[in-house]
């Protein structure tokens, strides 16, 4: 039978056993350390254990039958690589033993250099190297790897041996004088090497191994282990890398950037990669190992003289060496036709590569980098889309907090990510107050239990908005993802106390004023103001560039969800085709309407009802008119009123008192009437089309405002096509009763002015008995928009705005994989859907069909509504480069 290959073998050209095809099983390192020897690239000879190996291990916590036989034949194959024997003491080989999962996790796995190194394997390496203290010093950095990532990890006591040996380090160089590691001289370091391992003993209850076999193959190990490390399975529910990969393990020879004056080491990327620009970028240290050039002890020198000239730079220093790394360079840039992220190390003025993988990369360097390699026709259009994520487009379009304050931040609080981008602010908990401090010059985050349209104002004038309850859904995040502010809902970890203008965390307690700082793009509140990075858009070429080549390649179009003129704006500029969605409700908020809307509402009869909407209607005229000119040419999709009356009505004893004197109506009667509109659940309330119904007069007045409106507009030959939308419609005669009033209005309006103007009538499908009647609904209407929110509220019957109470148990219990209300649950409200769609189909061939609920800027949603040939999607402007982007991303 024959045996399974378990380890593969890279050396040479003729003896490379691997290839960048094969990461799945060799991991991204390994292959890729394959591909380059393939190449003809100098890299230090080596195998990969394959991530079958690790699989198998996390399994029976032993390597499977042959493995170690393998790694036996294969280590001797190096040996005759490098003219070395593992475990000699004449001329012994060392070597790394490197994690490499299939997607790279910086950082998040262990690393052993300098294995094989003994008392007496030390011997050798003074003979071959002539330097006592080097050799010495690789010593003391094996120790001190190896016992924490290996020993302490198999050792059950608490005993953190890093950062003890650590302190005996500094206390060491303290006593005796030295400023910094170069310093220490051979004698200081075979010192310390004793200390260590006496206290490696006393601590961890073992001794540090004096057998070569023994390092490797316990290195191996620990290494596998790491795949289920803590760190590396937070980063993996992060990156959404699968538990079940594995990692490969890389034994390559050691190559040493410490060797003396004639060595170094460094990281270099074939372009810039914050910048995106086209020439080799990098750093490097003269006599160093790899991690000193990581570790910040040391500022690296730069790798070139291409922006200013420097006498320490790799270039001026080894002019030979650069050299060929640069011709290295070229030639892994153009094998992968993508910017790689190198490593290399010269030892004893011979250059070495160590890797070299898809350099990371930040937005503003990813468009530009995939725009000039696929104009050079280095890749194709589908391949320049893959590579710009969401996260790319997010990072340009908003700001982000600096890399490297974030990771030593303290945070404080996690919620639902609602709104993407970052910011700084201090405290409040309330509109008014934030209103108040933004008009005096002042930076301030909104922090509420849930918001409500009241707080509309003190929204606007905060940096963002932090929630402790709500959904993806609730009105804090539908209105901060409409304007492309941060926001964070639903953040179980603080509790609000209003009284005392506080909230608490597990640890801490938080006052009006104190400065926090949220990451809306992965919920994460941290203490204190953060410094931000904030791109410009505006100049971007390179961006302007993408979004007409992603506009060219969408078959379904992209609209905006916008309520005002000003959104429209935003959103016209970033491409929107239209507005799939006003929420005629956010017009109604404005203080000098909302008086009208409440006497409106509180009327006691039709006459006084109609005295005060017939204010409205100036104002309402006033929104549309500007609404359709800033979009014009494009169609505008307006929604009729949605929300439950008792929303308008004022709550303070202050508002009420205004309103009863106001009206010069009894205080008492005005109360009643305000607790008479409060409902049990007034989402499946008095709302939607069921306002109109009853209260036709709303309808008429929207609708007149929306038809003079648009012949004012056409009077002036400015294009526009209003399309009036009937919300939460669940049957067909609710449809039927509202478009008959939006008929009769347009008839009216027409022949007054003696002006047509062309019009659609539809409906949004949120219910799921709409999409059951689809098809008779169709039949009348010109158009029917999805609205997730709603449809996703009400087949699950979740509560939009109560869902941050359990969707955390939820996730974590594995109960549902995705928040609904974010990404579309394919299953149920996706079937619905479907249903929905070849029914409308069947009966009008020629409807239009949209979504506009919060899954139209999702971009697995997307996927969905693309598949069922929808017209357009619609999403808050700031979600429509992604948007379009990912359209472009499944049709190009
Ligand atoms: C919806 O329900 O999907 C929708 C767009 O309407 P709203 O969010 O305003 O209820
Ligand atoms: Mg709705």
């Amino acid at each position: 039978m024959k045996t399974k290959k378990y380890v593969y073998f890279f050396g040479d050209k003729n003896n490379t056993e691997g290839s960048a095809k094969m990461s799945s099983l060799l991991g991204g390192k390994g292959a890729n350390l394959a591909e380059m020897a393939t190449l003809n690239i100098p890299v230090p000879p080596g195998f990969t254990i394959s991530t079958e190996v690790c699989i198998y291990y996390m399994k029976h916590g032993k390597y499977p039958p042959n493995c170690k036989k393998q790694i036996k034949e294969n280590l001797k194959k190096i040996e005759a690589l490098m003219g070395q024997s593992y475990g000699s003491t004449k001329n012994p080989l060392l070597v790394s033993v490197r994690s490499g999962a299939k997607k790279s996790m910086p950082g998040m796995m262990e690393t052993v250099l300098n294995v094989g190194l003994t008392s007496s394997t030390i011997q050798g390496l003074i003979n071959q190297t002539k330097n006592k203290r080097f050799s010495y010093d690789s010593y003391r950095r094996l120790i001190m790897m190896y016992s924490d990532v290996v020993m302490e990890k198999n050792n059950l006591s608490e005993v953190n041996i890093r950062s003890t040996l650590e302190s005996v380090l500094h206390n060491y160089k303290k006593q005796t004088g030295h400023k910094d590691d170069a310093s220490l001289n051979e004698k200081d370091l075979i010192n310390l090497c004793n200390k260590f391992q006496k206290i490696i003993h006393e601590k961890l209850n073992s001794k540090f191994p004096n057998n070569h076999m023994q390092q490797l193959e316990s290195s191996i190990e620990a290494v596998f282990k790491s795949w289920n490390g803590k760190r590396a399975v937070e980063y993996r529910k992060i990156e959404k890398i699968p538990n079940s990969w594995g990692t490969a393990v890389n034994v390559q020879a050691m190559v040493f950037g410490n060797m003396g004056h004639d060595s170094g080491t460094g990281v270099a990327f074939t372009r810039n990669p914050s910048t995106g620009d086209n020439y080799f970028f990098g750093e490097w240290l003269p006599n160093a190992q790899g991690e000193d050039v990581v570790a910040g002890i040391r500022t690296p020198h730069p790798l070139n003289n291409h922006i200013k000239k420097s006498s320490l730079s790799l270039e001026s220093c080894f002019p030979l060496i650069y050299k060929k790394l640069n011709i290295i360079q070229n030639k892994l840039e153009k094998h992968y036709n993508d910017m790689q992220d190198i490593e290399f190390t010269i030892q004893k003025n011979n250059l070495w590569l160590l890797q070299t993988r898809v350099g990371k990369r930040n937005g503003r360097a990813a468009i530009k980098i995939a725009l000039d390699l696929y104009q050079n026709k280095k890749i194709t259009q589908k391949i320049l889309f893959k590579r710009i994520t969401s996260q790319h487009i997010n990072e340009i379009l908003l700001p982000s907090i600096d890399k490297q304050e974030e990771q030593k931040a303290l945070m404080i609080a996690r919620g639902l990510p609602a709104g993407p981008g970052a910011a700084t602010g201090q405290i409040v908990f309330n509109a008014d107050k934030a209103e108040k401090l933004y008009n005096e010059g002042k930076k301030v985050i909104l922090v509420r239990e849930e918001t409500s349209p009241e707080d509309v104002h003190g929204m606007y004038a905060s940096e963002a908005i932090l929630t402790s309850r709500g959904g993806m859904t609730s009105h804090a995040a539908l209105v901060a993802r409409g304007w492309g502010k941060c926001c964070i809902v639903g953040s179980n970890d603080i509790q609000i106390n209003y009284k005392k203008k506080s909230f608490k965390t597990a640890e801490n307690i938080f006052y009006e004023n104190d400065w926090i700082t949220l990451n809306g793009s992965i919920g994460f509140v941290y203490a204190g103001s953060l410094k931000l990075v904030q791109r410009k858009i505006s100049s971007n070429i390179e961006y302007n560039n993408l979004m007409s080549l992603c506009k060219k390649n969408n078959p379904m179009k992209v609209r905006a969800n916008a309520d005002q003129d000003t959104d429209a704006l935003v959103a016209k500029n970033l491409g929107a085709n239209g507005i799939g969605l006003c929420r005629t409700e956010h017009m109604f908020f404005n203080p000098e309407r909302i008086k009208n809307v409440r006497k409106m509402i509180v009327s006691i009869d039709e006459n006084m009802r109609n005295k005060y909407i017939k204010k409205l209607l100036p104002y309402q005229k006033n929104d549309f008119y500007k609404l359709f000119k800033t979009m014009s040419p494009y169609p505008v999709t307006v929604r009729l009123l949605d929300p439950p009356l008792h929303e308008f009505l004022p709550h303070e004893k202050k508002q009420i008192d205004e309103l009863s004197s106001e009206l010069k109506t009894n205080k008492k009667l005005i109360v009643e009437k305000i607790n008479k509109l409060k409902e049990l659940n007034p989402m499946l309330g008095h709302r939607g089309c069921r306002l109109g119904i009853t209260f036709p007069e709303i309808t008429k007045m929207q609708v007149s405002a929306i038809f003079e409106a648009a012949i004012k507009l056409k009077k002036e030959k400015i294009k526009c096509v209003p399309e009036i939308m009937v919300p939460l419609v669940g049957s067909l005669n609710e449809f039927l009763n509202q478009k008959n009033i939006i008929n009769t209005v347009a008839q009216e309006v027409f022949k007054k002015y003696n002006l047509k103007i062309k019009y659609l009538v539809g409906t949004m499908i949120e219910l799921p008995r709409a999409c059951f009647i689809a098809d008779k609904i169709a039949k009348h209407a010109d158009f029917i928009s999805f609205g997730t929110n709603d449809l996703t509220q009400t087949t699950f019957g979740f509560s939009r705005d109560d869902i941050g109470s359990f969707l955390p148990d939820y996730l974590s219990k594995s109960i549902i994989d995705k928040d609904p209300f974010s990404t579309l649950d394919k299953d149920g409200v996706g079937e619905l859907i479907k249903i929905g769609v070849k029914k409308a189909k069947k009966a009008n061939k020629n409807i239009k069909i949209g979504v506009c609920g919060e899954h139209g800027g999702d971009p697995n949603s997307i996927m969905l509504f693309d598949k069922l040939n929808f017209d357009y999607v619609s999403c808050s402007p700031y979600r429509m480069p992604i948007a379009s982007l990912t359209i472009a991303k499944i049709n190009s």
